[in-house]
């Protein structure tokens, strides 16, 4: 099973994914966690992309979209993958599909997660995750024990780069522009699930577990 995992930033894809990644065996490919790394290891790759990120715009189709071919297709054991974050524009849609064909494989199911603007405005402005393992913290929503400090690793609780108000607002416009167009784009493929994000993350794991076990 190849699925996305849509829907605007901060409505709880990484969130989420984690947890059905282990649940369906799948493997996670988050486009915005590969360019930070590339981000951090100063790759070249890495210094094209960080400009647009730090702003909150789109980094370019080419750069994006070769770090998906890489890995579809590379799925080792698991049983599919499950991306989050990409496609992020009618453009990059249409070179998955082709991407997709030539390997045999489709887009099963697209899994759009539905939140209001201002839920997503403070999910956003609280999200911190560990500096050391990577694990995922909201100040408001899912704090760690102890202030500053991760629960599993002892590491430094950290916020992103990007993560400034008038970045996620204009991340809000990137996606309402370019992003959310999409949706149309699957609906009319017939694989288009709405899901709603505003409950706990078990709620919302139970609705979207649901809705992928009745296919
Ligand atoms: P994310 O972690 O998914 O919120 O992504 C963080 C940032 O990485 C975005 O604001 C973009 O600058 C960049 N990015 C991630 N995925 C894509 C994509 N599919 N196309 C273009 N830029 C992307």
């Amino acid at each position: 099973m190849n699925i996305i995992l849509f829907g605007p930033p901060g409505v709880g894809k990484g969130t989420q994914a984690n947890r059905l990644k282990e649940k369906y065996n799948l493997l996670h490919l988050s486009t915005g966690e590969a360019l930070r790394a590339e981000v951090k290891n100063q790759t070249e790759l890495g210094i094209k992309a960080k400009e647009a990120m730090d702003k909150g715009e789109l980094v370019s189709d080419d750069i994006v979209v070769g770090i998906v071919v890489n890995a579809i297709g590379n799925v080792g054991d698991a049983k599919g993958v499950m991306l989050d974050g990409f496609p992020r524009n009618i453009s990059q849609a249409i070179t998955l599909d082709k991407v997709m064909e030539e390997k045999n494989l489709k887009i099963d199911y697209v899994v759009s997660l539905e939140a209001d603007r201002d839920i997503i405005l403070k999910r956003l402005s609280g999200r911190r995750s560990c500096e050391k393992c990577g694990k995922d913290y909201n100040i408001f929503f899912s704090p760690p024990k102890v202030e500053g400090t991760c629960d599993e690793c002892d590491g430094k609780i950290i916020g992103r780069s990007d993560d400034t108000e008038q970045v996620h607002l204009d991340r809000l416009k990137v996606y309402e522009n370019q992003t959310e167009p999409l949706k149309k784009y699957y609906a009319e493929k017939g694989i288009l699930c709405n899901i709603d994000g505003m409950g706990t993350v078990d709620e919302v794991f139970a609705d979207i577990s649901k809705e992928l076990d009745s296919k």
